[in-house]
């Protein structure tokens, strides 16, 4: 899992780590991926990627 930025939930404003999961460079199976605020489960980042992307809460 790797970790691209931190970002703040524009709707709810909580603090989450995006992370990127099981990318491997394929070409042709790129995508648009989202990641979604646990919280309030707003878009707070988006990536074409082969792997997804995933937000996850940084301790509060
Ligand atoms: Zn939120």
């Amino acid at each position: 899992m790797n970790k691209l930025y931190n970002v703040t939930c524009a709707k709810c404003g909580a603090r989450l780590s995006v992370y990127e999961q099981g990318a491997i460079g394929m070409a042709g199976c790129y995508e648009r991926e989202e990641a979604n605020c646990p919280i309030c489960n707003a878009v707070v980042a988006s990536k074409r990627t082969d792997g997804i992307l995933t937000a996850e809460l940084l301790s509060k």
